[in-house]
């Protein structure tokens, strides 16, 4: 049984999770909407991957004799002006992410919560995987510019991306 307070941060997660979850599928959205198909399959691959995130932490909870309770999400950002002003965002995103599950890591420290911690263990990875291959494909935006051909060979690239790994 794990304390009270840390349930309650760890519900928390997991609406920033689905949150998070909820702006990858705009970004599809705003992708599809604009002919870049590859780029909305990666935004798609992506935003289920943050729901497998708070599914992580429904189990946790549930697994340490806590309660889940469902948070509001709010309207995700729909509008992006360019593929490099959409990714930025998604950078942006998963920098204050890995705030977050930092947080939560100081506070199982705090609580003397040793499975939440070595649960969080896989996260704190996991968002050093999440930060390294948003940066990269912001870094190859930027090299792009407006050269159209390779925008949409980069489009046709991340197209390729399946359920494992995140094709950069
Ligand atoms: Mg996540």
């Amino acid at each position: 049984m794990g304390s009270e307070k840390l349930f309650q941060a760890l519900n928390t997660q997991l609406n920033r999770e689905l949150s998070a979850a909820y702006l990858y599928l705009s970004m599809a959205s705003h992708f599809d909407a604009s002919n870049y198909s590859g780029f909305a399959t990666w935004m798609r691959a992506q935003s289920s991957e943050e729901n497998q995130h708070a599914m992580k932490f429904w189990d946790h909870i549930y697994s340490r004799g806590g309660k889940v309770e469902l948070l509001a999400i709010d309207k995700p950002r729909s509008e992006f002006h360019s593929p490099l002003d959409a990714f930025e965002a998604a950078l942006h995103a998963e920098k204050a992410n890995t705030e977050e599950i930092h947080k939560l890591y100081e506070l199982a420290v705090g609580e003397k919560d040793y499975p939440a911690q070595v649960f969080l263990n896989w996260f704190i990875q996991e968002q050093v995987e999440e930060e390294d291959s948003a940066q990269k494909l912001v870094d190859r935006l930027k090299q792009i510019g407006d050269s159209t051909s390779a925008l949409l060979m980069l489009d046709r690239e991340l197209g390729q991306r399946g359920t494992e790994g995140t094709g950069v």
